[in-house]
Parts: structure tokens; C-alpha cells; sequence
């Protein structure tokens, strides 16, 4: 099956720019404000850069 990323926003202390942004190679990931980043899965290829970048495991490929 394929995995999905999620996005734990209990996880986001939200009070920062998202630095998984960055990481994403296609651009799936946005953040408006500090608020916990979203995921754009038409876009995302699920290959868990930003799961493994994210500091507070607050994006997880599941
Ligand atoms: S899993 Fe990869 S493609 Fe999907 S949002 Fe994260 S970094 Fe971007």
C-alpha cells in the first residue's frame, strides 16, 4: 500500500518558519503564518525528506 505524509499538527510548536520546506524537492509543502506546514499530494513523491528533517517527527510518512 502506498504510504501517505501526514502532518501531526499537535507535533508543530507553530511558532516558526517550517524549515522542512526547504527540503521538499517538488514544493508540496506551504505554510501560511507559523501555523503546522500542509501537504499537497498531488505533488508530494512520498520520499520522507522532510519526515526525516522535521525536528518534532511533526510530518511522518505513514
Ligand atoms: S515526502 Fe518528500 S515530496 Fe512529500 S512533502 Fe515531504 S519532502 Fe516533499
Amino acid at each position: 500500500m502506498d504510504k501517505k505524509l501526514r502532518v501531526i499538527v499537535e507535533n508543530c510548536p507553530q511558532n516558526h518558519p517550517c524549515p522542512s520546506i526547504r527540503v521538499c524537492p517538488v514544493e508540496a509543502l506551504s505554510q501560511e503564518g507559523f501555523q503546522a506546514p500542509a501537504v499537497d499530494h498531488n505533488k508530494c513523491i512520498r520520499c520522507g525528506k522532510c519526515a526525516k528533517f522535521c525536528p518534532k517527527k511533526a510530518l511522518v510518512l505513514e
